[in-house]
């Protein structure tokens, strides 16, 4: 018997570890980045290409273990400098957040807690406030009682997981026996995001049962939506579901939610909408009424991680009918879940593909309580009308073209200089504009295709970002051009 087994020698290590004193030398770091790119000063991104950040790392896996002291230079040195820096004023490129600070110091809590979403027992708050926080949000989504819904690694997830409980309903069977030879088809703007096409493959209908329907001015047309349903019907083809998009992509632009809602429920379809985007406009006074309709969805993609700043992963699924979240997911794991017949489960696991699961609630709940719908709702139409603003400049100066009016916070336009060039020049000198302006270090943006063109994309949601940010980054986008 090993009844003098000592504590691991490493246990020593540990607890001097735990001490708040190494917590704060690591949280200082994460204060000196945001104090750093609040002044500007550096670079938003770096100019290495991977095989140069790679040979900075390319050591064997340590065998001892080093000094607090090496590691937190190594965190100063070698990640903080090269990393994209979100909270950079000019950083106005993908939909991911410069993170609300309240938000960010919740973490190390979640972490040191390390409470599993899987079941009550393994996280008793956690799950609770899983559930109020999703309560809150059904509430602002116009859900009634009844209503739920879980979080998720982000909206590919939540779209992927209503779409399986759309599944579920048309075919209660699928999850045992299949989706057979002819499976139902699902049907979503032209413009919808790849998560909606990937999940189509990966429940089973095979990426030809999705059908695009075609876009009006970047929206879903509704009347082509329609004439769809009404083909569908005629030739008896099974339809699992439509999704529609609210703060799309490419243009941040709305489909009509009540237009769309209303041919679902004339055709008994299930409707989910992917928010993941534009889900935070129901947060603003100024802007829910671009998610007129939403109530009449059956399942709504959020991402608390997108215009609501939260630090990823916080992505959201509501369901209209919580039971229609159970019964996506049929499977019983009887040594996990225990819920008597009749009552209510409280069990998140049964709502959710994960099984270990991180409390990213904390970090939602926490961000709410410190800023307020009010606070978020105010950051919200900032950004909003920040885009407005890059749109007014990009109208006003000659040698730029916006490709549409900004609908939120999203923004697409051109480079065209003194337009001598055609169209497929055009694409070129936008490409290589966009990727010369990045490595700069100035300000970094994206780049997509619309309307087959190539053309540059901004997205505001830096509430650090100024008017006058804005002109700096038309400058500096100009004045690479030139040099092209
Ligand atoms: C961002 C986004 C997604 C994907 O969400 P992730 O959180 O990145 O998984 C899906 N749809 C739309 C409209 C989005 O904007």
């Amino acid at each position: 018997m090993m009844t003098d087994l000592a504590p691991p020698e490493i246990l020593e290590k540990i607890e001097a570890d735990a001490d708040a004193l190494v917590g704060r030398a690591f949280v200082s770091i994460a204060a000196e980045y945001f104090a750093q790119t609040r002044a500007r000063a550096d670079r938003v991104s770096t100019a290495h290409p991977p095989a140069e950040l790679s040979a900075r790392f390319d050591e064997p896996a340590p065998r001892a273990g080093r000094s607090l002291e090496s590691i937190l230079t190594r965190l100063r040195s070698d990640v903080l400098p090269d990393s994209n820096h979100l909270c950079h004023p000019r950083y106005v490129g993908h939909q991911i957040a410069g993170p609300l600070p309240a938000a960010v110091w919740t973490e190390p809590i979640t972490a040191a807690l390390n409470q599993s979403l899987a079941v009550f027992e393994m996280s008793p708050v956690g799950t609770v406030l899983e559930h109020r926080v999703i309560s809150w949000m059904c509430d602002l989504a116009g859900f009634a009682t009844g209503s739920g819904g879980t979080l998720t690694s982000g909206g590919t997830e939540a779209t992927f997981t209503a779409l399986l409980a759309a599944r579920g309903a048309v075919l209660p069977d699928a999850w045992a026996i299949g989706v057979g030879a002819d499976p139902p088809v699902m049907l979503c703007g032209e413009h919808a995001h790849y998560a909606v096409t990937r999940a189509a493959a990966e429940l089973g209908l095979g990426l030809r049962n999705v059908l695009p329907i075609r876009s009006r001015d970047h929206k879903m047309d509704p009347d082509a939506l329609r004439q769809a349903l009404d083909q569908l019907r005629s030739s008896g083809k099974r339809v699992m579901a439509v999704v529609a998009t609210a703060g799309s992509t490419a243009t941040g632009s709305f489909d009509d939610l009540h237009a769309i809602a209303g041919l679902c429920d004339d055709h008994g379809v299930w409707l989910h909408v992917d928010a993941a985007h534009g889900g935070s406009a129901l947060l603003s006074a100024r802007h829910r009424h671009l998610l007129r309709g939403v109530e009449r969805a059956r399942s709504v993609a959020w991402d608390p991680h997108k215009m609501m700043l939260i630090p990823s992963q916080a992505g959201m699924l509501l369901v209209r009918n919580e039971r229609d979240l159970d019964a996506a997911f049929s499977q019983r794991a009887p040594y996990l879940f225990q819920g008597n017949d009749g009552e209510r489960v409280w069990d998140q696991g049964t709502r959710n593909f994960a099984c270990s699961r991180r409390a990213d609630v904390f970090k939602v709940w926490v961000a709410l309580l410190r800023y307020g719908i009010d606070g978020l709702a105010e950051l919200h139409d900032y950004f909003c009308d920040l885009a407005r603003v890059v749109w007014e400049e990009v109208v006003e100066r000659p040698d730029f073209e916006a490709m549409h009016e900004p609908e939120s916070n999203i923004l697409c336009f051109r480079y065209v200089g003194d337009r001598s060039l055609d169209d497929e020049a055009l694409d070129q000198l936008n490409r290589e504009l966009r990727e010369r302006y990045n490595l700069s270090g100035h300000g970094w943006i994206t780049a997509t295709n619309l309307d087959g063109r190539r053309v540059l994309r901004v997205t505001m949601m830096n509430p650090r970002t100024t008017v006058s940010d804005v002109r700096d980054i038309l400058d500096g986008l100009a004045m690479v051009a030139r040099s092209l």
